[in-house]
């Protein structure tokens, strides 16, 4: 059957980068792959056209497809625009409205980039690892939030950790169906030993991994995790965690690989419809200079293949092509190390087209 992939380019480096992945996107379809194409509008492109970061008729592009590449969005221009009109609404409200909670956020290592991490070569070359991090729960939405004044006059400014356990149950199934496709290796992370909250959730993904006696599962409290992942971060395979604590550690492990513009993310639904983009921003200090690195933006259709469309075949032939542009020595500015001549962002592309077989 045919799958329907909505684009939406967005602001600043997008449009670029995104080209460079429609291009594997068709070199694929040339290949066979049932894959139908659209555009759609969000972020500061699209209130440049409608005064709406997330008009009505992206977001019915947007249910109606099988998956989303996105590029990015933002930029200075938006900053002074009231908070609802600007760009990261557009993303915000794609993501709930999505019912996007699962938050899958890789650091992978290339061998042949080691050298760009700030942790030694041997700690760090070849890491592959998946942090899964919920997306729509805990402190940063629960209620009641927000800032009083005392009796004393004194001001107090207070936020709930909240999770229901049908929460934890769907993000604890979505982490262990990833863990199924990659070393079957989950580890959760909490903080049992301090937070009630926490405590139910380690007890509800033990539950849950009985449904996947396959998954080698163990459990870590954040402080260690946040160790470990400076220390051997090769020791994981898949972290599944809270909001909080994913949003932290996820940022600590994507600089492992000192790389911004290599790594992908994704962000499910409970039927792994999917929203796929780098993790970097809209970089308008390097816009329209066709010096962006596109293999972030490349390698999120990568996941799309094997998280929406259960592509892995086609997925790992992306990733292989990626690593094949790398060992041919091709960089982009941000990459490059000295000596090495950097390519644009569409030789990039090219080459990665051109080295998929
Ligand atoms: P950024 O990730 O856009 O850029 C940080 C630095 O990394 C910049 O120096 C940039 O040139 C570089 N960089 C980023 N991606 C690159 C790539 N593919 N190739 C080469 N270099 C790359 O973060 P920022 O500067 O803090 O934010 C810029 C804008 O992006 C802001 O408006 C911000 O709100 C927005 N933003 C959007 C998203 C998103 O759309 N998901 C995420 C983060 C930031």
């Amino acid at each position: 059957m045919t799958k329907r992939i909505l684009i939406l380019p967005g602001d600043g480096i997008g449009p670029e980068i995104v080209a460079e992945a429609v291009k594997v996107l068709n070199r694929l379809i040339a290949d066979g792959l049932d894959l139908e194409l659209e555009y759609g509008l969000v972020g500061g492109a699209a209130y440049d056209a409608s005064g709406q970061p997330l008009p009505a008729e992206t977001l019915a592009q947007a249910r109606a497809a099988d998956a989303i590449l996105l590029g990015a969005v933002g930029g200075p221009q938006y900053e002074s625009l009231d908070r609802p009109l600007r760009p990261e609404q557009g993303l915000l409200g794609l993501r709930a409205e999505l019912g996007l909670f699962s938050n899958l956020r890789p650091a992978i290592l290339y061998p042949q980039l080691a050298g760009a991490s700030t942790l030694r070569p041997e700690v760090v070359s070849g890491l592959d690892m998946m942090i899964v991090r919920e997306l729509t729960g805990g402190i940063y939405f629960g209620q009641p939030r927000g800032v009083r004044i005392l009796e004393n006059g004194e001001r107090e400014g207070f936020n709930t950790l909240v999770y229901r356990e049908s929460e934890i149950e769907r993000i604890a199934r979505s982490a262990f169906e990833i863990a199924r496709k990659r070393g079957r290796k989950l580890c959760s992370v909490d903080k049992a030993n301090v937070l009630e909250v926490t405590e139910l959730w380690r007890t509800v993904v033990k539950e849950v991994g009985r449904d996947y006696p396959d998954v080698e599962l163990s459990h870590m409290y954040v402080d260690n995790a946040a160790m470990q992942l400076v220390r051997a971060p090769k020791q994981f395979d898949v972290i599944v965690t809270t909001n909080m604590f994913g949003d932290i550690l996820s940022d600590a492990a994507a600089m492992l690989t000192g790389s911004i513009g290599m790594l992908p993310s994704a962000s499910l639904d409970a039927n792994a419809k999917g929203m796929y983009e780098p993790i970097h921003g809209s970089a308008p200090d390097i816009a329209g200079k066709s010096i962006a690195n596109p293999l972030a933006t490349i390698l999120s259709v990568g996941m799309m293949l094997r998280y929406s469309f259960g592509l892995a075949d086609d997925a790992d032939r992306i990733a292989a092509a990626v690593s094949n542009v790398l060992d041919q020595g091709l960089r982009t500015a941000d990459i490059a190390t000295a000596g090495q001549t950097a390519v644009t962002t569409a030789g990039m592309g090219d080459a990665v087209v051109a080295a998929i077989m």
